[in-house]
């Protein structure tokens, strides 16, 4: 079977590797049919992003309805890992990859057996009061939306619930930034799958790896922003490349 294009030119060196980070995005999800958003059929090709900010959502009823209903509707909860998502929890039952700095939502790392998965953009799991922060499972809330709740508010203090992902406009959560920076100083190599690169302040944890004499290593379909740091770019799905690029590191059918 033909391996991806320059792959087994780097085992030499991928081989050293004695930490990775795992860094993900969208397009490590669009084989379990979730979506990405800057892909070919991604969410901003028929949807403007512009709408989707948090001062539009604290603003206006009309988008957090649109959100809740969305969700009930929602993709995440039957969505299932795929064979990116099994390849890296097997890189890190090998003890290669102990931590996973994702920028997705949707659980399915954790699905998947990973640990010690930094989601930098929140959970889809869970909602949030912007008021008061109090956080509950999303069924909670989405059990009270199917009951006719259009826009649910918090029943403690009143204020508006949300998701708990971090929407456009909104900061990050710091500690967790800091986390998946120190992973980034300390790993040897960054292995990105499935992401533009062009979030911030998401992307720089690949680019402080690279500051820091780690080796980024894309894995990609199409282009990102930061191709021109890396040492090598896999170009393919996802699934295949990973499942390839772990085979060669551990062997194939090696269930560690
Ligand atoms: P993005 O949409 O900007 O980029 C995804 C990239 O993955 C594109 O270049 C696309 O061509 C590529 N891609 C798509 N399918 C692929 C596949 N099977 N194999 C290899 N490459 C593939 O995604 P991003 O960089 O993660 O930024 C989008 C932001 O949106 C993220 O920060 C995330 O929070 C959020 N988001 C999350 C989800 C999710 O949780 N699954 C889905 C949509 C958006
Ligand atoms: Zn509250």
């Amino acid at each position: 079977m033909e391996i991806t294009p320059g792959l087994a030119d780097a085992l030499p060196w991928l081989r050293y590797a004695r930490r990775i980070l795992v860094f993900s995005g969208a397009g490590i999800s669009t084989e379990s049919g979730i979506p990405d958003f800057r892909g070919p059929n991604g969410v901003w090709k028929t949807t403007d992003p512009q709408r989707y900010t948090i001062q539009n959502y604290v603003r206006d009823r009309s988008v957090r309805v649109e959100r809740w209903q969305a969700r009930l509707e929602g993709r995440f909860s039957n969505a299932e890992p795929n064979a990116a998502h099994l390849a890296v929890t097997r890189l890190q039952r090998a003890g290669l990859a102990p931590v996973v700095v994702t920028q997705n939502i949707d659980g399915l790392h954790q699905k998947a057996g990973s640990v010690n998965v930094i989601e930098l953009h929140g959970t889809s799991a869970e909602a949030v009061c912007l008021d008061c922060d109090r956080r509950m499972p999303i069924d909670v809330v989405l059990d009270r939306v199917r009951e006719g709740d259009e826009d649910p508010h918090c029943e403690l203090c009143g204020g508006l619930l949300k998701t708990a992902t971090i929407s456009f406009g909104q900061p990050l959560v710091k500690a967790d930034m800091d986390r998946a920076l120190e992973e980034a100083r300390l790993c040897d190599v960054c292995l990105a799958v499935g992401s533009t690169l062009s979030v911030w302040p998401a992307a720089s944890v690949p680019v402080e790896a690279v500051r820091h004499g780690g080796r980024l290593v894309i894995i990609n379909e199409g282009i990102t922003d930061l191709d021109g740091m890396a040492s090598l770019l896999l170009s393919g799905r996802a699934g295949t490349v990973m499942a390839e690029l772990v085979a060669a590191l551990l062997g194939v059918g090696d269930s560690r």
